[in-house]
C-alpha cells in the first residue's frame, strides 16, 4: 500500500476503562497463580483479549455451570452478576474472584434502594445483556428493561417512574426516553447512570474524529460501547472503518498524506490497536 506519507497515531485516549482493566488484571493474577480460571461469560466483548487469556489458561462458562464449580477459582467480570451466581457459587465450592466494576455494583445497590422503596423502575438497557441481568437480578426481575421508548407501554405504567440506565448506554438516548415518559404525563425521578468514562469517551471521539481524515476503529461487534463510539465517528466522517481484527484493514482506505487515528472501545485492548496501527504503516 502507498502508505509512505500517512501520518498515524494511536488515540491517546482509547484502551481499556478502569473497570474492564481491574478485571483482566484480576484474572491475570489468578491465572499466574493456580493456571486456571473460570469466567462466567465472554470476559469482555473482545475476541483477541479473550484469546490471549484463554492461552494462559482461562476457561469461559455459563452460569449454570457455577454449582460444580467445588475448589476452582470462577470470575465474575465488570458487568456484575445477580445475587443467584453468588448464591450457587457459594453451595458450589467455588473460589470467587469478584471482578465487579464500583460503578456497576453501586448502580446495583441504588437499584435495590429505589425497589425497597417501592418504585417503579425502568432501566434504560439492552434486554438480555449481562449487565441488565445483573442489576434487574438484584432485585428479582422487578423492572422493565427498556431499549427505546418502543419497548414501553405508557398506559400500563403508573404516574411515578424511576429510570436508571445501563452505564453504557448513550446520555442522550437516556434523556430522550426521560423527555418522551414526561410527555406522557408521567413524573420521572431520573438517575442518570451512565458511566462517566463512557460519556467522556463519546464526547472525546467527536473532537478525535475531527482532527483526522480517517478513521480505523477496533472493537468487538457485540460491544454496545465500540457500536456507540464507532457511530459518533461515523457521522463525523464517512471515512471511518469499523474492525474486529488488523486483517480487516484494506490498503484502499488510504490516500498519501491522510491523518489516520486508530482508536477502540472500552473493551479494545492497547496492544490490539498497536497491532492495527502497525499493519496500517507497513
Ligand atoms: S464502562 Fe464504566 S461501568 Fe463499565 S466496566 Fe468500564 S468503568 Fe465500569
Amino acid at each position: 500500500m502507498s502508505t509512505e506519507a500517512l501520518h498515524v497515531e494511536i488515540d491517546p485516549a482509547a484502551g481499556f476503562c478502569f473497570g474492564v482493566a481491574a478485571a483482566v488484571r484480576k484474572a491475570e493474577e489468578a491465572l499466574e497463580e493456580t493456571g486456571s480460571l473460570y469466567c462466567v461469560g465472554q470476559l469482555l466483548h473482545n475476541v483477541h483479549e479473550v484469546k490471549r487469556l484463554e492461552d494462559m489458561g482461562m476457561r469461559t462458562i455459563i452460569r449454570e455451570d457455577l454449582s460444580d464449580m467445588a475448589g476452582k477459582s470462577v470470575l465474575f467480570r465488570a458487568h456484575g452478576e445477580p445475587p443467584d451466581s453468588y448464591n450457587m457459587s457459594r453451595l458450589g465450592g467455588a473460589i470467587m474472584v469478584d471482578a465487579t466494576c464500583p460503578v456497576v455494583r453501586k448502580l446495583q445497590q441504588r437499584v435495590k434502594q429505589s425497589c425497597e422503596d417501592g418504585e417503579t423502575i425502568i432501566v434504560y438497557g439492552k434486554p438480555g445483556h449481562p449487565e441488565v441481568e445483573g442489576i434487574v437480578g438484584q432485585i428479582d426481575g422487578k423492572a422493565l428493561v427498556a431499549q427505546s421508548k418502543d419497548d414501553l407501554l405508557p398506559d400500563q405504567l403508573p404516574e411515578n417512574v424511576t429510570l436508571f440506565s445501563q452505564t453504557t448506554m448513550s446520555k442522550e438516548g437516556l434523556h430522550s426516553l426521560a423527555g418522551w415518559l414526561e410527555n406522557q404525563g408521567k413524573k420521572v425521578k431520573l438517575h442518570d447512570t451512565v458511566c462517566r468514562r463512557v460519556s467522556d469517551r463519546v464526547n472525546e471521539m467527536e473532537q478525535y474524529a475531527r482532527a483526522k481524515d480517517v478513521i480505523i476503529f477496533v472493537g468487538g461487534k457485540n460491544s454496545s460501547n465500540a457500536n456507540q463510539l464507532f457511530d459518533i465517528s461515523r457521522r463525523v466522517t464517512s471515512r471511518s472503518h469499523f474492525v474486529e481484527s488488523p486483517d480487516d484493514v484494506q490498503p484502499g482506505w488510504f490516500r498519501p498524506g491522510d491523518r489516520v487515528g486508530v482508536t477502540g472501545g472500552t473493551s479494545t485492548p492497547v496492544w490490539l490497536l498497536r497491532e492495527t496501527a502497525r499493519v496500517v504503516v507497513s
